[in-house]
């Protein structure tokens, strides 16, 4: 705390934007502090109902949270099914009922145990994906708690007044009640940037910090605090000096994006005439909204696994048609770039959950997994190309290293079409296919792939980790996950001339085509389509607007030159210090 008696806290910034307002503690009371005590034997038949009425009662409000959830959310809600299912999952129900008989125990505790023992296993491991769906269990086994020790379960759809939600964490139970127009900035203890509430908070475009330590016994409800979800702070009882700063601050954040926004509209094309396409990434069919406010020119990845992380079993080809058709219908006749299943690495099904392997990302993922289960593989090769007969659509496939397999997910699309031929079925398979370049042996045997596909991708956030060996959710070796490092130039450089030499269009969809700073060398490299969080088109398309093609051609050169990613940054610098530094850019 200052001498003002301000007091800053510091979390992960999780959703960009400024908020001011008054703190409301989501209750989470009542379930931590639980007593042990002995069932006699006479009793345990008894209580193990105790413990099945208190689930089945989780259930049912499960199903009514379900209900209630506005249409547009229904996406989110999908992992409320899941929710369901956890309920009565071996690992929790089963335990739990087996606990309550072998120990004689009251079900509050035998839960309590079983919920601990899953925490710690799933909380050690390394991979965000798994740590979130710890959190998975800890929901579900919270609303069973509130129920066995009659404790209200909290309804973020009571709330009546504009407030900022302070949480240990938000479940997504809780967060497909939020309302705009009550709710202005989320802080969490836990959570991270791949969390559903991360997610959620960045596509309703609310302020959000998170993984901040203690926020719920700090923080006291009513409190006036200042939420800065761009750089992850919080100030609790600002001064007025730090009010004014922020407002000002805030107002200087919106209307910045509103000057990058206006510019928006107007093509991605350079000082001398040079144009390119400025693409969003989605996840979420909702996000096509914000591409479209932003003015993209089409989806560059449609990254399809969150409706096979949120759904309990694995979803029909119905369901995947209906969602891609909708995506493809708004964005018509603009490109839809869908990214076929990439499952585990970091994304893993919660039904897969049990068979975790060491090391995921190197592991049974992408193309690989399809491959393996084509029955998955080929629901979904049917429902994009169903999809593909309402607008325009282009297939992807995501983690290719070697040429075969290629060869045979694009006999698996000309089986898949065959089968809707005889289904009667309508659909187009006279569709763009491409891949992701993302593993070093695809950049090495680019000639060789250009030969099957007509687009490459090039996934940066994978290609970098797979190359420098940096672990992209590793903050230990963060320092190292460097995009200007010169084997990353070099590998554009290769896969940009064979590109050329092959006709095969080049793009990128990797964290580094929304950064601005990136935008003279994946210019000057002739990246065709840069796909990037729609938060990010207008800065892109005013940087690329700022520059000359040929300079940036040149200076690719010079890049190429650097034996260093600082040299390279230090070139940059140089170079394009000025543009950079434009305040608007920045915002
Ligand atoms: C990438 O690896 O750069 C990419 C775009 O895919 P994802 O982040 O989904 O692995
Ligand atoms: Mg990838």
């Amino acid at each position: 705390m200052s001498d003002t008696g301000e007091i800053l806290l510091k979390g992960i910034g999780g959703s960009p934007g400024i908020c001011i307002g008054k703190a409301y503690l989501v209750d989470k009371e009542g379930v931590d502090v639980v007593k042990k005590y002995a069932v006699s034997k006479a009793d345990l038949k008894e209580e193990k109902n105790r413990f099945k009425s208190a689930v089945n009662k989780a259930k049912e409000e499960l199903h009514s949270i379900i209900e209630e959830t506005p249409e547009d959310f229904r996406e989110h809600a999908n992992i409320l099914e899941t929710h369901v299912v956890l309920l009565k999952d071996k690992m929790l129900y089963g335990r739990t009922i087996e606990k309550i008989e072998k120990e004689g125990i009251n079900a509050e505790w035998a839960l309590k145990k079983v919920v601990t023992s899953i925490k710690a296993r799933f909380r050690s491991m390394s991979d965000d994906y798994f740590r979130e769906r710890a959190e998975d269990i800890v929901h579900v086994s919270d609303r069973i708690m509130r129920n066995l020790v009659g404790a209200e379960q909290e309804s973020i759809k009571d709330i009546d007044r504009r407030v900022i939600l302070i949480a240990e964490d938000l479940s997504p139970a809780d967060t497909c009640q939020i309302q705009l127009e009550k709710v202005m900035g989320v802080v969490t203890a836990y959570g991270g940037m791949t969390s559903h509430t991360g997610i959620i908070a960045r596509t309703l475009e609310i302020p959000a910090v998170f993984g901040v330590d203690n926020a719920t016994s700090i923080i006291q409800n009513d409190e006036l605090m200042i939420v800065d979800g761009t750089t992850g702070e919080l100030i609790i009882h600002p001064t007025e000096v730090t009010l004014v700063k922020y407002v000002k601050r805030r107002v200087e954040h919106e209307l910045h994006r509103a000057a990058i926004a206006r510019g928006s509209h107007l093509p991605a094309q350079t000082a001398d005439g040079f144009t390119i396409q400025i693409m969003g990434n989605i996840e979420l069919p909702e996000e096509v909204v914000s591409v479209r406010n932003y003015c993209g020119d089409g989806i560059g990845l449609y990254r399809t696994e969150f409706q096979y992380l949120s759904h309990p079993d694995f979803p029909s080809e119905n369901e995947l048609f209906d969602k891609y058709k909708d995506v493809v219908e708004v964005m018509a006749p603009k490109p839809v770039t869908i990214r076929t299943l990439d499952i585990n690495g970091d994304k893993t099904p919660v039904r897969h959950a049990g068979t975790a392997e060491q090391n995921p990302a190197m592991g049974l993922r992408g193309i690989r997994y399809c491959l393996k289960k084509p029955d998955v593989f080929m629901t979904q090769l049917r429902a994009i190309l169903r999809a593909a007969a309402f607008g325009n659509v282009r297939v992807m496939f995501p983690m290719i290293s070697s040429y075969d397999e290629i060869c045979e997910a694009k006999k698996m699309l000309d089986q898949a079409a065959e089968s809707l031929e005889k289904d009667g079925l309508s659909f187009n398979r006279n569709i763009e296919v491409g891949i992701m370049i993302e593993v070093p042996s695809a950049v090495i045997m680019a000639d060789v792939m250009a030969e099957e596909a007509d687009f490459f991708s090039i996934g940066t956030n994978d290609l970098i980790q797979y190359s420098l060996a940096i672990d992209r959710g590793n903050k230990h070796v963060a320092h190292l996950y460097q995009p200007f490092h010169p084997a990353v130039m070099r590998m554009l450089k290769r896969i940009s001339d064979v590109g050329k030499e092959k006709g095969v269009k080049v793009f990128m969809c990797g964290e580094m085509a929304g950064d601005p700073i990136q935008v003279p060398i994946l210019l000057g490299f002739e990246i065709e389509e840069l796909s990037m969080n729609p938060l990010s088109i207008p800065s892109v398309k005013r940087m690329v607007r700022a520059i000359r093609f040929e300079d940036a051609r040149s200076f690719t050169k010079d890049v190429l030159r650097q034996t260093t990613a600082e040299g390279v940054m230090n070139l940059l610098r140089d170079a394009y210090g000025d543009i950079l530094s434009d305040k608007v850019l920045n915002a």
